[in-house]
């Protein structure tokens, strides 16, 4: 594998030759040490989060007007919570605007997301939302637990990947601020060294 170099501010990205994927989701990876494998679920919710954090930080997250806005309907209690983040929602890219009691009209939703179904996707989002609400003792979620909840949403699961497309996740997760975790805390890379393999080979004295 071909190690590119890095802009000199980051810390340089191991070198991994890349092996394949197991069961659409972990990445196997030779290092010098051993073995290293990639959740590629969480190393996509690390990437997106970060993307999505320096998009907010620079006045939003760039988002895609619909030719056709979006009637969701909710009920009282998801109605509820929409209202209560509809701006920090708007900075994530979801247009979302009351239109009679229990009914949304979306007008615009982030570019990154692909989805074939906008309406269940924004079901999925305002559940996790309903539930980490239930949580928390204020009445507003902060905007990064929302930004988290959104981009873990975004990235499908078991997604088949190319390797120019692993090579492009990899880069992607080691110019991360904080490459080695997934935005819940969950990790998104591990590594099994020689040693321990040899151990359970029983190459070496436990
Ligand atoms: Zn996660």
């Amino acid at each position: 594998m071909e190690v590119q170099a890095s802009a000199p501010e980051k810390p340089a990205m191991p070198a991994f030759r890349i092996i394949g994927v197991l069961h659409r989701l972990y990445v196997l990876m030779e290092s010098a040490e051993g073995l290293v494998l990639m959740d590629q679920h969480a190393a996509h919710e690390r990437v997106n989060f970060e993307k999505m954090r320096r998009a907010m930080e620079q006045g939003g997250v760039p988002s895609q007007r619909l030719l056709m806005p979006l009637m969701l309907q909710t009920s009282p209690r998801d109605a509820d919570i929409l209202k209560r983040h509809l701006d920090s929602l708007s900075r994530l890219g979801i247009e979302a605007e009351p239109f009679g009691p229990n009914t949304f009209k979306i007008e615009a939703l982030p570019t990154f997301l692909k989805t074939d179904d906008p309406l269940a996707w924004l079901d999925q989002v305002i559940e996790e939302l309903q539930s980490l609400s239930s949580k928390s003792s204020s009445l507003r979620l902060g905007e990064d637990m929302i930004a988290t909840t959104v981009c873990r949403h975004s990235v499908k699961a078991n997604d088949k990947l190319s390797m120019p497309e692993i090579q492009a996740l990899l880069d992607d997760l080691f110019a991360c601020e904080m490459p080695y975790c997934c935005p819940h805390g969950r990790p998104t890379l591990i590594q099994m060294s020689l040693n321990e393999l040899e151990r359970k080979f029983g190459r070496l004295a436990p």
